[in-house]
C-alpha cells in the first residue's frame, strides 16, 4: 500500500507539527475521485448517490460531498440537519432510522426528506397520519447474508433492519387501506461486501417485489463496497460492479415498464481511504514477548480495531527506511486497545509520528471521550491547501454541559 508523505503536495509531518497530534488528515481529492468513479461506473442508467454520512459527518466533507454530486442518507435527525447545515436540499437527504418514535419520523416529513421506513407499525401509523399526501420509501430486509462479518451484516434473517420480505403481502393491505404512495424500495444488506453478485442477489429481491407497487420512483441497493484496508485485502471493483447491476437495472426496469432511478448509499467506499489519523509515539517499550509502541490516541479515537477486528495499515512518516522490527502499537486508553499487532516498522523512536490509514469512515464519527481524554483536530487538504474543519477539543468541552455539585 502507498505509505504518503505528503498529500497533493502539503507534507504530513508539516501538519502534524502545525496542527499537533493525534490529528485527523481528510484527502479531498480522493473523496471526490471516489465519487467520481461511482458517477462513471453507473453512467449508463440513472443513478443517485447518497452518502452514508454516519461515515464521516463532519460538514465541511458534507459539503465537499454535496459539491461533488452526492447526496445524502442520514440515519438519524441529526445527521438530516447537518446535511441541511451543510447545504443539502432537504429533498436530497434520504431519512433511513431504525427503531426510531413516530414523532421522529414526524419531524423528519416537517423537514421534507425523504422517509424510508423500517417497520410495519410505523407503515401503519405512517398511513394513518398521512394516508396518500407523503411519498415514502420502504426498507426491505431480504434475508440474505452479506457483509465481512456479523458484526457488520445486516440484511439476513435475524437482523433488526428493515421489513421482512416475507411481511410483503403486509405491507402491500397498508399501502393499498391508507393509500400511501409507496415509492421507493430500499434494502442495505451489510458492510464490506466485495462481489457484483451479492448486491445482484439482493436486487433481485427488490426486481420481484418491486412488480407490485406501480408507483415507484426508485430502488435503492444501499451501501458497503468494500475498500482494501491492508496490501493483500481486496477491493470491490467498482466498474464491474456498475456494469452488473446497471445492465440487470435496465433489463428490470424494461420488465416494469418504466425507467426508475437506481439509489446508492456507499459510505466507507467514499470517505474511508481519504482519512490518516496521525499520532505520536510517547513510549517505546519491550516486554519480554513483544515490542510495544505506545501513541497518544487509541480505541478512543478509532474504535475499529477493537470493535470489529479491523485491520488499519499503520506506518512510521518519521523514519521510511532502514531497518525493521516488528511492533504492537497501542493506545494511551486504559483498556486493551491495539490499533495494530505485530507489525513490521521502520525503527520507532519516541516522538516520531505514525499514521494509521483508511482512517476516514467510521473514525471520527465513532470516537469518544472515554478517559475523559479530548477529540482530535480535523484537516481536509483541498486543491492543495490545508484547512483546519474542526477543531481539537479542549478540556472546557468535557465539562461544558455538566453541573458541579459540591455535596
Ligand atoms: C451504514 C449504512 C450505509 C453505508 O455502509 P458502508 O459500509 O459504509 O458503505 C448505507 N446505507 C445505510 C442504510 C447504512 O446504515
Amino acid at each position: 500500500m502507498h505509505k504518503p508523505t505528503h498529500i497533493q503536495g502539503v507534507a504530513i509531518e508539516a501538519l502534524a507539527k502545525e496542527f499537533g497530534t493525534p490529528l485527523y488528515l481528510y484527502d479531498g481529492g480522493k473523496i471526490v475521485n471516489q465519487i467520481q468513479a461511482l458517477q462513471t461506473a453507473f453512467a449508463t442508467i440513472p443513478v443517485r448517490i447518497k452518502y452514508a454520512a454516519k461515515a464521516l459527518s463532519s460538514l465541511s466533507v458534507l459539503s465537499l460531498i454535496r459539491k461533488a454530486g452526492a447526496e445524502l442518507d442520514a440515519v438519524s435527525l441529526e445527521e438530516v440537519k447537518l446535511g441541511l447545515l451543510a447545504g443539502s436540499k432537504a429533498s436530497e437527504i434520504m431519512y433511513t432510522p431504525s427503531g426510531v418514535s413516530f414523532e421522529e419520523i414526524q419531524e423528519a416529513v416537517q423537514i421534507g426528506a425523504m422517509i424510508n421506513l423500517d417497520s410495519l407499525p410505523l407503515l401503519e401509523r405512517f398511513g394513518q397520519t398521512y394516508g396518500n399526501s407523503v411519498p415514502v420509501c420502504i426498507r426491505i430486509n431480504p434475508h440474505i447474508l452479506a457483509g465481512g462479518n456479523m458484526k457488520i451484516s445486516v440484511g439476513h434473517k435475524e437482523s433488526k433492519f428493515g421489513i421482512s420480505i416475507e411481511h410483503l403481502p403486509q405491507i402491500l393491505e397498508l399501502a393499498q387501506q391508507y393509500q400511501i404512495p409507496i415509492v421507493g424500495l430500499h434494502l442495505h444488506t451489510g458492510s464490506d461486501i466485495l462481489d457484483a453478485e451479492v448486491f445482484l442477489k439482493g436486487g433481485k429481491v427488490l426486481f420481484k417485489a418491486a412488480m407490485h407497487f406501480p408507483n415507484l420512483q426508485f430502488l435503492d441497493f444501499g451501501g458497503g463496497f468494500k475498500v482494501a484496508y491492508s496490501p493483500e485485502d481486496s477491493a470491490t471493483d467498482i466498474a464491474e460492479l456498475g456494469r452488473i447491476v446497471s445492465g440487470a437495472f435496465q433489463e428490470f426496469c424494461k420488465k416494469f415498464g418504466r425507467k426508475l432511478e437506481l439509489w446508492i448509499e456507499p459510505g466507507k467506499f467514499l470517505v474511508s481511504e481519504a482519512g490518516y489519523l496521525v499520532v505520536k509515539a510517547t513510549v517505546v517499550k519491550e516486554t519480554p514477548s513483544i515490542h510495544f509502541v505506545g501513541v497518544d490516541s487509541g480505541m478512543n479515537h478509532l474504535i475499529r480495531p477493537m470493535m470489529y477486528d479491523a485491520y488499519h495499515e499503520i506506518y512510521n512518516l518519521s523514519n521510511l527506511d532502514g531497518a525493521t522490527s516488528s511492533y504492537t502499537v497501542v493506545g494511551y486508553i486504559c483498556e486493551t486497545d491495539t490499533l495494530a499487532s505485530q507489525r513490521q516498522l521502520h525503527t520507532v523512536k519516541e516522538g516520531d509520528f505514525l499514521v494509521i490509514q483508511n482512517a476516514g469512515a467510521y473514525g471520527y464519527t465513532m470516537s469518544s471521550n472515554y478517559n475523559a481524554r479530548l477529540r482530535p483536530a480535523e484537516v481536509l487538504v483541498w486543491e492543495g491547501k490545508a484547512y483546519l474543519i474542526r477543531k481539537r477539543e479542549q478540556f472546557e468541552d468535557l465539562i461544558r454541559n455538566q453541573e458541579i455539585i459540591q455535596w
